[in-house]
């Protein structure tokens, strides 16, 4: 099955999709994947026992800080059973292990078999109290589970960390299933196809520009349509 990154950028934009894997233009780092793959990688050797790593010195005391708040008030309630784990075509940035999840009595409901997905998201601005299920959904579909958590870590160090659970029906993991294997159809039928083949995002999206897509100067997209 198509990875989620992959499906992201493909929903979002066929051209961008082929200008990065298939005509393999770099893309730029930037400052928001450096700053989340620091933590990932600061986070998955506190959970394997390591020292800390070596990252940005800029970087040291916020990610310092607010590992030893996730030592203090999340890690405790996990029973980690990997950490970031290969499974299928994605590597998931992830924990699978148990995470107490009680509802509205205070009741503890269980997560399937006790296993739960978790990612770690680096929250940059205001909390996004709405998330895509999608993600979620991938994960749950390459691993077999059901339960999927995102804890949201902010930057901002006097915002608490926060934890969402999210529990899937069999129809949802149908419905997202189908629209993964519509893009990999999709992406099997323009194999081989000319650049122009594969489409433009919506008019107007404000993705499309040359601040947020890497492809911009190759792209005659968004400057004709602009
Ligand atoms: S410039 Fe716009 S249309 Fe072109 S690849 Fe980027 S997002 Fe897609």
């Amino acid at each position: 099955m198509i990875s989620w990154s992959a499906y992201e950028q493909f929903a979002l934009c066929e051209r961008q999709y082929y200008y990065q894997r298939v005509e393999k233009i770099p893309r730029p780092s930037n400052e928001y994947l450096e700053i989340g793959s620091a933590y990932h990688a600061a986070i998955a050797a506190r959970l394997r026992g390591e020292k800390f790593l070596q990252v940005r010195p800029d970087l040291v005391e916020e990610i310092r800080h607010n590992l030893d708040r996730l030592q203090t008030f999340v890690f405790p309630h996990l029973r980690i059973q990997a950490v970031e784990q290969w499974f299928d075509s994605d590597k998931i940035d992830l924990l699978s292990g148990t995470i107490p999840v009680v509802d509205y009595r205070g009741q503890a409901v269980g997560c399937d078999e006790g296993r739960c997905v978790i990612d770690f998201k680096v929250l940059f601005k205001k909390r996004k109290m709405e998330r895509n299920r999608g993600q979620p959904a991938h994960y749950c579909l390459t691993t077999g589970i059901r339960w999927a958590a995102f804890v949201e870590i902010p930057r901002d160090l006097s915002e608490p960390i926060f934890t969402t659970v999210m529990g899937f029906q069999q129809w949802e993991l149908d419905h997202w299933r189908e629209r993964f294997e519509e893009a990999d159809k999709r992406i099997l039928e323009l194999r081989g196809k000319p650049a122009e083949d594969y489409g433009l995002v919506r008019q107007g999206h404000p993705l499309c520009s040359s601040k947020w897509c890497f492809a911009w100067d190759q792209c005659p997209g968004g400057k004709i349509r602009g």
